[in-house]
C-alpha cells in the first residue's frame, strides 16, 4: 500500500502527528509498499521557516524515514519519486486546473461573499441555534452578473455545491460503516481569493495523483470526509481508503493541550526518550495488540499492528506509562549500545571518558539504575572526578557504622585491599579477602562495605563496592581510602 504523512509546516511536530506518521508507516512496511511525505503549506500564513527540517529531523530520530517524496539529502531538504513535486506550494496550477473543470462542470461555484457578510450570516445562524453553514447567497446570482464579476475579476473563492439529499456512506477502517446527510455537509472553499486552494482540493488531488491507497489522519478530519468523497466522485476517481485515528487525550480526558504537557515530539527528544520508547508508546496509544506483551519494536510493530484493533474512543497519554517504557528501553539496550550512547553524552561533562578503555565496565554498574541516559554522567563523575567524603556520610547508624569505629574500619580495609595484589583485583577475590577480613575483627559486613562504597563514590547511593572499587583500579582505590582515613 502506499501510505502518506502529510503535516502542514507550522511550526514542530505533534506527537499526534508522529503517531499518524507511525501508523501510515507500518502499514506501508507491513505490506510492501511505500510511505511518501507531503508537505501541506497551501495556508502561507501558518508556515514556519524552519519546520520542515524539523519535522524531517524528528522523523529521522524515531525511525521513519520516508520512501518517496520530500526528505532530507546531505542536510537539505530534498524530493524523491516520480509523483512529485511533493511540495504543495508548487503545484498550485494542478489545483487551478481541477478547481476550473469543477466549475466547468457546475460543481462549484464562484462566491463573492465578503467577510464581514460571511460572519453576519454565521452569527445569525449561531443565534438562530443553527450549525454555521454557507447559505448559498451566490447561487442566486444571475449568470450575467456572476460573469461579469468574474471578469472583473472581483475577488471570490470557489466553492463545492453539495448535493444536499445526497446520503454519503463509506466504510471507515478503523470506525467501521459512516453516513453523513448531504444537508448537513457545508459547501466547503476550495480555492481561495490568494488562488491557493484549502486543504481540502489539495490533498484530494495529491492523493489522487499520488496514488494513494489508504489515508490515516487525525479524527478532527472526520466530518470532512464526506466532501473529500464528493470531490473524488465529481473529478471522476476512485477514492483511497480511509483511516481516521482517535484523539489523543489528557489524563482528565480532555484534548491533549500545551497547558498539561508537552506535545511537541522535539521536548520528549530533548527530555531524553529513546527512540524506541516513544515510538512503542506512540504505538499503544490507541492501538492494542490483543495480548499481554507491551513492548514492541518498530520491527515488532511492523508484524504485529493491524488497523482493527485501533480503538475509536480517544487514547490517553500516560507519561507514567511513558517513562515505565523508557525503564524497559534503557535496560532492554545491549550493554555495548547503551555504553557507546552514554560515552558520549559523559565525555562532554568529562572528556577523559571519551578515552576510557574502561568505560562499558563503568556503564554496566548503572545500567539497571539509570532511567535517562542523561542520569548518566551524573552517577559516573565519581570515576573521572575524586569525590568529597566526610566522616557524616562514611558513618551509618543503620550498618552500625559509628564515627567511633570508622577509623578502625577503615584500617582494615586499607590493609586487607594493599594486600590484594593487582593481577587478583576482581569482585570475588575482593569479596573473600574483605570478609575473611570482617569476620576477624568482628565486624559485619555492613560495617565494612558502607564506608568502602562511600569513600570510593561519595555517595549515598552507587553500585556495590566491590564492583566500584574494581572499575576504579587499585592504585584509586587505596588513594581513596587514605583521603578517607584523613577526614575520619
Ligand atoms: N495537513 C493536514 C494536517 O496537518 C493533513 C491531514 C491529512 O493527513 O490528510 O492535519
Amino acid at each position: 500500500m502506499r501510505t502518506r504523512f502529510a503535516p502542514s509546516p507550522t511550526g514542530f511536530l505533534h506527537v499526534g502527528g508522529l503517531r499518524t506518521a507511525l501508523f501510515a508507516y507500518l502499514i506501508a512496511k507491513q505490506t510492501k509498499g511505500r510511505f511518501l511525505l507531503r508537505i501541506e503549506d497551501t495556508d502561507q500564513g501558518r508556515s514556519v521557516e524552519g519546520a520542515v527540517e524539523n519535522m524531517l529531523s524528528t522523523l529521522h530520530w524515531a525511525g521513519l524515514d520516508p520512501d518517496e517524496g520530500v526528505m532530507m539529502r546531505k542536510g537539505i531538504v530534498a524530493q524523491e519519486g516520480t509523483k512529485g513535486p511533493y511540495i504543495q506550494s508548487e503545484r498550485l496550477s494542478l489545483y487551478q486546473k481541477y478547481a476550473q473543470q469543477l466549475l466547468k462542470d457546475g460543481h462549484a461555484y464562484p462566491c463573492f461573499c465578503t467577510p464581514e457578510r460571511l460572519t453576519q450570516m454565521r452569527e445569525g445562524q449561531m443565534a438562530r441555534k443553527q450549525a454555521p453553514m454557507y447559505d448559498r447567497h451566490c447561487t442566486q446570482l444571475p449568470k450575467k452578473e456572476i460573469e461579469d464579476r468574474l471578469a472583473r475579476g472581483e475577488p471570490h473563492v470557489l466553492r463545492l455545491l453539495v448535493p444536499h439529499d445526497h446520503i454519503f456512506t463509506y466504510a471507515d477502517e478503523i470506525r467501521g460503516e459512516m453516513t453523513f446527510q448531504g444537508h448537513t455537509v457545508d459547501d466547503q472553499v476550495l480555492m481561495k481569493s490568494d488562488g491557493f486552494p484549502t486543504y481540502h482540493l489539495a490533498h484530494v488531488v495529491d492523493d489522487h495523483l499520488m496514488e494513494i491507497d489508504l489515508v490515516i489522519r487525525g479524527e478532527e478530519w472526520l466530518s470532512s470526509t464526506p466532501k473529500h468523497l464528493l470531490l473524488f466522485e465529481r473529478l471522476g476517481w476512485t477514492p483511497p481508503k480511509y483511516a481516521h485515528v482517535p484523539l489523543l487525550l489528557n489524563a482528565d480526558r480532555t484534548k491533549l493541550s500545551k497547558r498539561q504537557q508537552s506535545v511537541a515530539a522535539e521536548e520528549y527528544i530533548q527530555k531524553g526518550y529513546l527512540p524506541e520508547t516513544l515510538i512503542n508508546f506512540l504505538a499503544l496509544l490507541g492501538w492494542n495488540p490483543g495480548s499481554e506483551q507491551e513492548i514492541f519494536s518498530l520491527e515488532e510493530l511492523i508484524g504485529a499492528f493491524s488497523l482493527e484493533r485501533v480503538q475509536k474512543a480517544g487514547a490517553i497519554f500516560d507519561l507514567a506509562k511513558l517513562d515505565w517504557l523508557q525503564g524497559q528501553w534503557i535496560r532492554k539496550l545491549p550493554l555495548a549500545e547503551f555504553a557507546d550512547r552514554l560515552q558520549m553524552l559523559t565525555a562532554e561533562r568529562f572528556p577523559e571518558a571519551a578515552h576510557d578503555p574502561h568505560f562499558k565496565d563503568k556503564a554496566a554498574l548503572i545500567h539497571e539504575r539509570v532511567t535517562f541516559l542523561k542520569e548518566g554522567p551524573d552517577m559516573l563523575a565519581f570515576f573521572y572526578v575524586d569525590p568529597k567524603v566526610d566522616a557524616d556520610l562514611l558513618a551509618n547508624a543503620k550498618q552500625k557504622v559509628t564515627k567511633e569505629l570508622l577509623p578502625k574500619i577503615l584500617k582494615v580495609l586499607m590493609q586487607t585491599l594493599e594486600k590484594t595484589a593487582e593481577k587478583d583485583w576482581s569482585v570475588e577475590t575482593l569479596k573473600e579477602n574483605i570478609l575473611a577480613h570482617a569476620k576477624k575483627e568482628e565486624l559485619t559486613q555492613g560495617q565494612l562495605l558502607w564506608p568502602l562504597r562511600a569513600a570510593l563514590t561519595g555517595l549515598p547511593y552507587s553500585p556495590g563496592a566491590f564492583e566500584v572499587a574494581v572499575a576504579l583500579g587499585k592504585d584509586v582505590t587505596l588513594t581513596r581510602l587514605k583521603a578517607a582515613m584523613k577526614v575520619s
